[in-house]
């Protein structure tokens, strides 16, 4: 991608209306565009990273042996009605009518139209265990919308829905979940932390919200301080086998969101090791049970004959926040940080004379050698305006050349999170770059 060419708009002033730094990033670095209260356009470079943020997500859960699907945003009033949920969700909820006066909406969440579309072709237990789980923008008319994509009013939401046959069978996939949460965000270099949590308006008896630790956070958070020290799973588990090992390591040590949730447990850790911070919520999952399938009336034939209601989860994760909370957890003054996994391009190309021929063949040879990589800096603009855009969106490397560097066949690469600045051949910087 050529700079000259790319549509990539940079703002030099911090805009006003943005409080947060990742709010400020985001719009600085062009990635989005407010439309309208809390709903947004996503441009070049952060659909790029959205792009990369859903394909982890995706991968995670297809390895958990989630299924994806692809559910519409706008649903019929009438479906909410079955749940019972059509009135109770509230000013959240965007009702729309269509030209023949019927009542529909745009999705909140998709609890009713998967269970109905289950109930359409389970006919025995044989059908079950299933996960269904899709990438879909949803709304909600937040009171408050603001920090950018962080809460927005449209927004990306990987949304997972399980059906077992018993409550043992139930708690295998909420297991399957939590352990596919961890990988996930772990993949994305984030230290995500599961919470105790309420389950809300979806209702149920077991939920647990995943958290980012960080100052901005609308969460409050409470933990005990040995889950800040545990690395997540580096490799994928065995998702057939028992994983009751792996979630009770985190089940056994106090986190929640709320410190009243579990006083005893709170109280019961020595002073020196809690740790209250605030944190942003990624990911939420549930254990409700029948809620949905009884209200709607789903029942199969059990082995034994007998109909049974099956037990279902929702695993929810917030997929266009997670650009927002990854921007708050890596960046400095200078700009955005991107961590590897989910970064747009993995290397910023500066030309630092562009016209002279040495620099540019140079600089051709890296684009050409980093196919849908890099972004090539050739316009003509000052080394220092390039520096600082660089540094501004954040790419992983910075290959900078100029006429000294190019004369004796040397690239300067700088890796951005650290300042480490190494001198290597073509060849070498493309090596490094790729692994
Ligand atoms: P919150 O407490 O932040 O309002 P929630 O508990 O209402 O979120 P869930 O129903 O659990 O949200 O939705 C699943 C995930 O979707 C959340 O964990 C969060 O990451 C994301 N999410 C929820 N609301 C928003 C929003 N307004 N903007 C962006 N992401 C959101
Ligand atoms: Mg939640």
């Amino acid at each position: 991608m050529r700079l000259s060419r790319a549509f990539l708009p940079t703002l030099k002033e911090t805009p006003a209306e943005a409080q947060i730094v990742s709010h400020r990033l985001m719009l600085r670095a062009g990635l989005i565009r407010q439309t309208a209260a809390g709903i947004y356009a996503w441009l070049p470079m952060g659909w790029r990273v959205l792009r990369n943020v859903t394909q982890i997500v995706r991968e995670e859960q297809d390895r958990a042996g989630a299924q994806e699907v692809l559910m519409p945003t706008i649903q019929s009033a009438e479906l909410w009605r079955q749940s019972g949920r059509y009135d109770d969700y509230g000013e959240e909820m965007l009702r729309i009518k269509d030209r023949g006066d019927r009542e529909i909406l745009y999705g909140p969440t998709n609890e009713e139209m998967i269970t109905d579309i289950f109930k359409s072709y389970a006919r025995s237990y044989r059908d079950l265990p299933r996960n269904l789980y899709h990438i879909q923008w949803k709304f909600r008319d937040e009171r408050r919308p603001r920090f950018g994509v962080m809460r927005g009013r449209e927004f990306l939401m990987k949304d997972a829905y399980s059906f077992d046959l018993t409550a043992e069978a139930a708690q295998h996939s909420y297991r399957q979940m939590f352990v596919a949460y961890l990988r996930t965000f772990a993949r994305m270099g984030l230290k995500a932390i599961p919470m105790q949590a309420d389950t809300g308006p979806i209702g149920g008896n077991l939920s647990h919200e995943f958290i980012i630790l960080a100052e901005t956070g609308e969460s409050q958070v409470f933990l005990h301080k040995d889950l800040l020290q545990f690395d997540a799973l580096a490799e994928a588990p065995n998702y057939n086998a028992d994983l009751k090992p792996i979630t009770d390591f985190w089940l056994s040590r106090y986190a929640a969101t709320d410190e009243k949730h579990d006083v005893a447990a709170w109280d019961a850790i020595p002073e020196a090791d809690r740790v209250s911070a605030r944190g942003i919520e990624v990911g939420h999952i549930f254990y409700f049970g029948t809620k949905y399938t009884a209200a709607m009336g789903v029942s199969v034939p059990g082995p034994d004959g007998a109909n049974v209601t099956p037990e279902m989860g929702s695993y929810g994760i917030g997929v266009s926040r997670l650009v927002a909370a990854l921007i708050e957890a890596n960046h400095d003054e200078a700009g955005i940080i991107w961590p590897d996994a989910v970064a747009p391009w993995k290397a910023a190309i500066l030309n630092l004379k562009q016209g002279d021929a040495a620099t540019d063949a140079m600089c051709e040879a890296m684009l050409a050698g980093l196919p849908d990589q890099a972004v090539y800096d050739d316009r003509a603009e000052r080394a220092g305006v390039k520096f600082a855009d660089a540094d501004l969106l954040g790419f992983p490397w910075q290959a900078i050349i100029g006429p000294r560097g190019a004369a004796a066949g040397r690239v300067e690469l700088k890796r951005r999170a650290t300042g480490e600045r190494h001198e290597l051949s073509v060849e070498d910087a493309l090596a490094r770059i790729r692994a």
